[in-house]
């Protein structure tokens, strides 16, 4: 059995297909959504741990692609280097689980490893490399 998370990006007019159903009845794999925010009408995002055989997830992966839905798959695990972030902030309104908040009192930042979905957007933003991909 081999597990991936995947953040899946769905253009308006796929909003409405039923693609957790698929990936569970046709490529037999075990769906548990972290994250999901899918308005009629407007683009979707839903963030999966896609659990089965990997010939079946690389297929449920194609199947995705074929619809038209984009794909990332997330990495095992990023970290905060605390001792190089600076409290900028720049990082916090774009972490989309809030795991990295801003306390508005003190203005300082922390990171909730628990929240974290991997999606390594704090890592391109961040402009003292204060965020890792975990290796
Ligand atoms: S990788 Fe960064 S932006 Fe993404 S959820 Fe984790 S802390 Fe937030
Ligand atoms: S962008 Fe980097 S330095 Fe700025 S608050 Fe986020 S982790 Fe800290």
């Amino acid at each position: 059995m081999t597990t991936t998370k995947v953040v899946l990006r769905f253009p308006p007019e796929l909003t409405d297909q039923p693609v957790t159903y698929k990936l569970i009845k046709e490529y037999d794999l075990m769906v548990n959504i972290l994250r999901g925010h899918i308005t009629p009408k407007e683009e979707g995002m839903l963030v999966l741990e896609l659990t089965g055989k990997k010939k079946q997830l690389d297929r449920g992966m194609d199947y995705l692609a074929k619809l038209g839905v984009e794909t990332q798959r997330l990495s095992k695990g990023v970290k905060w280097l605390k001792d190089r972030c600076t409290h900028c902030t720049a990082c916090t309104s774009l972490c989309p689980t809030h795991a990295l908040l801003v306390e508005r009192d003190t203005m300082m930042v922390s990171f909730d490893r628990d929240k974290c979905i991997a999606c390594e957007m704090c890592i391109t933003v961040c402009p003292y490399s204060a965020m890792e991909v975990q290796v």
